[in-house]
Formats: C-alpha cells, sequence, structure tokens
C-alpha cells in the first residue's frame, strides 16, 4: 500500500473500533479521506459492519489498551496523526459486576498511557479521550456543562471522572493535546441489547414479529438525553480539528424517560399502547445506584464548533426500531409487516 503520508492521507488510530462508535468513528474518517486502524481485544469477531468499510484504506490490528508498551509501538510504528481512545468497558450495568476491570481499563491504562506519551515527547499527537455524561452521576445542576462538577456513583462513572481529570491534568502540565468529549447517551442500531434503548427496540420488534410476548425492564423513570452515535462522532472528529483541546459536551440537551422511550418504540412498532399489554419490570433489573436524571448542555459545543445533532429522538427510536424489525425478518425468514407510515 502506497504510504499514507506520501499521498498526503491523515492517519487515524481508534483504540476500540468494533463497537458502536468504532464504526461510526471508522466511516466517518474513511469519508473524510483517512487512513483508518483500528484496534480491538477480539480480532477474531470482527463483525460484519467493519468488514463492510471500505477495505483499501482500513486495517483492523489485536490490541489490549492495558498493554501499554504495545500501544505505544503500535503509535511509534504507525505515527498517527489522530488517536481516538473508545476502548474499555461501555455499560454501567456492567461495570458494577467488574469494578476492577473497569478501572483497569478506563483509567489506569488510559492514564500510564498520557504518562508515556508525555515522557516520549509525542505531545502533538492529537489525542481525543471518551469521557462520559455518566461522570456527573448523582448531580443536582441541571443541564449539566463543561464546569460542573463530578459526582459518579456506578464504577464506570468513577473510572471515567479518573482518566477525564487525569486528561486535564495532562493536557495543562504535560502539554498533550488532549481533547476530552463529555458524551451523554448515544445510540443507534449497532447498541448491544445490554443498553436499554436496544433492548426496547429489539423488544418491541420481537412482538410485533410474534416472536416474544413481553418486554421486561427495570427503573422505568430514570431520564436520559438520548442521540444518535452518527452524530456525536462528528464532534469527536470536529474537536481533534480545533486549534487548542479542550472539554467538550456532546447532547442534544432534551430528556425522555424509558417509559417515554418504551411508548414511542412501540408507536413505532405498530403497537400503539403496547406498554400496558407487554410492558413488565423486575427489581432484579433495578441498580444498586441509579442515576435519575441527566440531560447536557451542549452549547460550548455548538458554538465553538459548529456541532449540531441531525437525527431528533422520535426519528432514532423510529431507526432503531425499523432497523430491528428487518433484523429479526432475515434472521427468522420472516415477512416484513405493515408498520403505520409517521411522517
Ligand atoms: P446508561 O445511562 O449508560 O446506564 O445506559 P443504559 O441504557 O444501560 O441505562 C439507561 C437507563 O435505563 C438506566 O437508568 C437504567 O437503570 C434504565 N433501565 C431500565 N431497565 C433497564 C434494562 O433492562 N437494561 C438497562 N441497561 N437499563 C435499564
Amino acid at each position: 500500500m502506497a504510504d499514507p503520508k506520501a499521498l498526503n492521507l491523515k492517519t487515524a488510530l481508534i483504540l476500540g473500533v468494533s463497537g458502536q462508535d468504532g464504526y461510526y468513528l471508522a466511516k466517518l474518517l474513511l469519508k473524510n479521506d483517512y487512513k483508518v486502524m483500528g484496534t480491538t481485544r477480539h480480532i477474531d469477531s470482527t463483525s460484519p459492519a467493519l468488514k463492510s468499510l471500505d477495505q483499501k484504506n482500513f486495517s483492523v490490528i489485536y490490541a489490549d489498551i492495558r498493554d501499554t508498551e504495545g500501544i505505544l509501538n503500535l503509535i511509534t510504528l504507525k505515527k498517527p496523526d489522530e488517536v481516538y481512545n473508545l476502548t474499555g468497558v461501555s455499560s454501567v450495568a456492567y461495570s458494577f459486576e467488574h469494578n476492577e476491570e473497569t478501572l483497569e481499563a478506563n483509567a489506569y491504562a488510559v492514564i500510564r498511557l498520557f504518562e508515556s506519551l508525555a515522557q516520549m515527547g509525542l505531545a502533538k499527537i492529537k489525542f481525543y479521550q471518551a469521557s462520559s455524561s455518566e461522570m456527573f452521576g448523582k448531580t443536582t445542576i441541571t443541564p449539566q456543562n463543561e464546569t460542573t462538577p463530578l459526582n459518579p456513583v456506578s464504577p464506570y462513572g468513577v473510572s471515567k471522572a479518573l482518566a477525564h481529570r487525569a486528561a486535564d491534568r495532562f493536557r495543562k502540565n504535560e502539554g498533550l493535546f488532549i481533547a476530552s468529549g463529555i458524551l451523554y447517551n448515544h445510540e443507534s442500531p449497532m447498541r448491544p441489547t445490554t443498553f436499554v434503548t436496544r433492548k426496547i427496540t429489539n423488544g418491541a420488534a420481537k412482538i410485533k414479529l410474534g416472536l416474544s410476548s413481553e418486554l421486561v425492564l427495570g427503573n422505568l423513570d430514570a431520564r436520559r438525553d438520548w442521540g444518535f452515535a452518527g452524530d456525536y462522532v462528528e464532534a469527536m472528529w470536529q474537536m481533534l480539528q480545533a486549534e487548542t483541546p479542550d472539554d467538550f459536551v456532546v447532547a442534544t440537551g432534551e430528556t425522555h424517560s424509558v417509559l417515554d422511550f418504551v411508548s414511542t418504540a412501540f408507536k413505532y412498532a405498530g403497537l400503539p399502547g403496547g406498554e400496558s399489554k407487554y410492558l413488565k419490570t423486575d427489581s432484579h433489573l433495578l441498580r444498586p445506584t441509579e442515576i435519575h436524571q441527566l440531560v447536557g448542555d451542549p452549547s460550548k459545543t455548538s458554538k465553538t464548533l459548529n456541532w449540531h445533532r441531525s437525527v431528533n429522538f422520535e426519528d432514532l427510536v423510529k431507526k432503531m426500531v425499523a432497523s430491528d424489525i428487518e433484523l429479526l425478518c432475515i434472521q427468522n425468514g420472516l415477512t416484513k409487516p405493515e408498520v403505520p407510515a409517521f411522517n
């Protein structure tokens, strides 16, 4: 393959490419004429979605963020212009059962990497750090912005807060170019069903197709600021094109309850009012500590980076329900049912 530097292609390294955000980001960077390398810990299970990307400028490499030396070797060998850290534990629910793994992958390994980049004089590499709204935890401030104090209540939130603080310190004290994206919940048809949105759209589609008779959830009153993952990776990229690195909240500024999400999903699955018939709750699905409401103020990001979301709540739910109905029909050899057309 021709040297990307000679062709003036920018090179990006995505740490943790096999998840939802890795896919959307790789797709965006390829569209923007980058050469993209992505790491995964599960090389055997490279998803069909990743395989569908333009393979000429895209490659997948086995690497684990916890292996600092291995990651540094990759960086010094491939000399990426931009590194996006999307790796680690991404599910809050999972983090409650896996404290140590969450802290190691999401915080300590990231801090070791910052330290090594500083020591090796690699401060000019543009680094995106995936921070999270979960860091705000039990905040009483609504909406939250870049200056809202962190008050995490889950192992995931604690790990993200540690790395976020470290990023700020390495940026200010060591001159590293680290931009931290404080992303609120961002969803898509590629979300795993361990997240409530996809569990709901998959559940509604199964009920519509007669493959299931109920949807069982935990807390229905929790409120989140849900946006579309494809929009959020645009903000990640824009953060690394800015003159100076900073913290940026990426959110819609709207909040909806889990129950709102369920009602909207049933509506688009052609099961309006299905909540009373199909929705059940199970106390085993409640969390040891719950965040009741999160909503972000993206005005700094909109103003500084000119970032705006393109998909609203209704369209997000509709997109996910339609995708789940289609996928289940293919998997089960079913004919796609008529669902009401909504404008
Ligand atoms: P999070 O905001 O990153 O924790 O994203 P999730 O999609 O995992 O959870 C969003 C909210 O949905 C949380 O308040 C959960 O307690 C609530 N929730 C209710 N039932 C469920 C469920 O069955 N699975 C998940 N993952 N969350 C649920």
